[in-house]
């Protein structure tokens, strides 16, 4: 985790002097606007890089292969068995890009071609969303997330998330609520040479939430961004110079980027409840480090936009739920299916979120603000939702 902190300082690499990005819209102008355009240095635009024994002297890297099993799955599908990540006859883990490639092949699928032992999680996941819906869905004043969520239980969700996404659990990793965390932020993983990972989070955030209220959201969203970290940490080599780029000293870069985007699709695909991962803002936190700015193909394949669509799937399943459509198990799966199926309607929001985006970002936090007021007698967000956004009609119980 040190080495390429050590690196950034030793080599004083060029930090990044444009204006922090506001939002997405104002990232893809700056990254559009390269002229010229910068060379992209990941693994598809530039793959010599990769193959060069001079980008790690740990050359060879642990190669990630899949496997059929023998069994189908409940389904009667063929599927892959859970990959082996590491070996104790490599001398290296996986290069970082190699591991967010597999990763992303390993659990981007439709549900039924998932193995017994991702569904089995999946399972466990849905008990404990059903068992607890009406606290993960309704709005909480409390903010002591260990009387929330109890430790034991956050551990049991971050063992799902690791077996569905990333193949395997492991006894090394850890959770802990903390009253304080390193440098001051919600959440920090701590690497220990004996015990392994452990990922402390704030059990009471001075932040306001990215739900209304309905901080179990938060804190799954939280938790989902700092197991992408734990992953990385345990089974990504840290010693290639393209390290500096797709990891980061802050664990934010290329393969980070690459893995969340595609998990926060298959989060909610899955388990019907959206995560905010804050991608966006884990750029503009760390704005100064991503030198040169991302290319084009960076951007593309980041899909930061679908940080505004998961907002909007939200915003349609807290009023789907407040009017009693949206209840425990397939009432929750349906609506989930439903609303991302609707491609015309996703192009749509897609287009028009930025505008939303906007008035978000002039409002502070998602709906936590009700002014100015709107037309409607309702806030300007919901104003705007009114006007633009009736997708399936949330909030009437159409569902
Ligand atoms: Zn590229
Ligand atoms: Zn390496
Ligand atoms: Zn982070």
């Amino acid at each position: 985790m040190l080495i390429p902190l050590i690196k950034e300082h030793i080599l004083k690499r060029s930090q990044q002097k444009l204006p922090v990005p506001e939002d997405f819209s104002d990232l893809q102008v700056l990254v559009e606007a390269q002229n010229p355009a910068p060379p992209c240095t990941c693994d598809t635009c530039d793959p010599d890089l990769y193959r060069s024994v001079t980008n790690c002297y740990l050359h060879p890297h642990f190669r990630i292969k899949f496997e059929k099993d023998s069994t189908k799955n409940k389904y009667g599908n063929e599927c892959y068995l859970p990959p082996k990540l590491s070996s104790s006859t490599s001398i290296a883990n996986a290069e970082a890009m190699h591991l967010a490639r597999q990763t992303i092949a390993y659990f981007d699928c439709p549900i039924q071609d998932l193995n017994n032992t991702q569904l089995a999680a999946l399972a466990a996941l849905h008990k404990w969303r059903d068992t607890r819906l009406s606290d993960i869905l309704s709005p909480h004043p409390n903010t002591d997330f260990h009387l929330l969520i109890p430790e034991k239980q956050m551990r049991d969700i971050l063992g799902c998330i690791n077996v569905l996404f990333f193949g395997r659990d492991s006894c090394m990793f850890h959770f802990r609520w903390a009253s304080k965390v390193a440098q001051d932020a919600e959440a920090h993983t701590q690497e220990h040479a004996m015990t392994g990972f452990t990922i402390k989070m704030l059990r009471a955030l001075p932040r306001q939430s990215r739900f209304e209220g309905r901080w179990m959201l938060d804190l799954l969203g939280t938790l989902v961004h700092e197991a992408v970290h734990v992953y990385f940490y345990a089974y990504a080599c840290h010693r290639c110079r393209s390290a500096e780029e797709n990891l980061m000293s802050h664990g934010h870069g290329r393969a980070w980027q690459l893995v969340t985007a595609r998990l926060e699709r298959c989060f909610v695909r899955f388990v019907g409840l959206p995560v905010d991962m804050g991608r966006f803002s884990g750029i503009q936190g760390n704005w100064a480090y991503f030198y040169p700015t991302p290319s084009r193909h960076d951007f593309s394949e980041w899909r930061l936009e679908n940080e505004v669509l998961t907002r909007f799937y939200a915003h349609d399943l807290f009023g789907a739920f407040e009017a009693g459509a949206v209840k425990r198990g397939i009432k929750l799966d349906e609506f989930a299916k439903e609303w991302w199926n609707i491609e015309s309607t996703l192009e749509v929001v897609e287009k028009e979120g930025k505008e939303y985006y906007r008035l978000l970002r002039r409002n502070q936090d998602f709906g936590a603000r009700r002014k100015p007021r709107g037309k409607s007698g309702k806030g300007l967000e919901d104003d705007f939702l009114v006007r633009r956004f009736r997708p399936l009609g949330a909030g009437e119980g159409s569902c």
